[in-house]
């Protein structure tokens, strides 16, 4: 049987730090339209083949920045008051920014599913910015994003071999 998306990351994740970097300053040089639009089909290509419900690392291992738009959707759901959502879930973290106050997040249940999977923050929806036309903006997350993500992991392999 041949080895999933998922199986070949978490073979190969702990040695490639290094590697993730070497190829973002790679595709540093191409950025611009070009692999914004291949980075988009790549994308869509890698997660065809990978389920998110078998993996969970950005809601296990990276808490979301949660915007107040973000707070006054999620708490009104919850019949709370926004203060009081913040007060229970979030917290400010060293770069100023307000994000879910544990990893895993609180809202991520045991099957792996979100509890708000529907109100889901902003940054959860967009996370891992490998699509949308945005990859080249986000060139410094991706190769710490590739530890933690699988997708993100093969899509910067994928546009290596063909940009790189
Ligand atoms: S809110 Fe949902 S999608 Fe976002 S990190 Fe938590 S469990 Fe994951
Ligand atoms: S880390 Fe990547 S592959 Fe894993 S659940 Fe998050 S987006 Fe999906």
């Amino acid at each position: 049987m041949s080895e999933s998306l998922l199986q070949s990351w978490q073979r190969k994740n702990a040695q490639s730090t290094v590697e993730n970097r070497d190829i973002v300053k790679r595709l540093k040089r191409k950025k611009g339209k070009q692999l914004d639009q291949l980075a988009d089909e790549v994308h869509n290509e890698v997660f065809s083949k990978i389920d998110c419900l078998d993996c969970a690392g950005c809601c296990s291992g990276i808490p979301p920045i949660v915007t107040k738009a973000d707070v006054t959707r999620i708490s009104k759901t919850f019949g709370m008051k926004p203060a009081e959502f913040e007060a229970q879930y979030l917290t400010v973290d060293e770069d100023g920014d307000t994000v879910m106050n544990t990893t895993p997040c609180p809202f991520l249940l045991e099957d792996r599913k979100c509890m708000i999977y529907d109100i889901r923050p902003k940054a959860c929806r967009q996370f891992p910015h490998t699509n949308d036309l945005d990859f080249s903006k986000n060139m410094k997350l991706h190769a710490m994003n590739a530890t933690i993500c699988p997708g993100v992991f093969h899509i910067l392999r994928r546009l290596d071999a063909v940009m790189g």
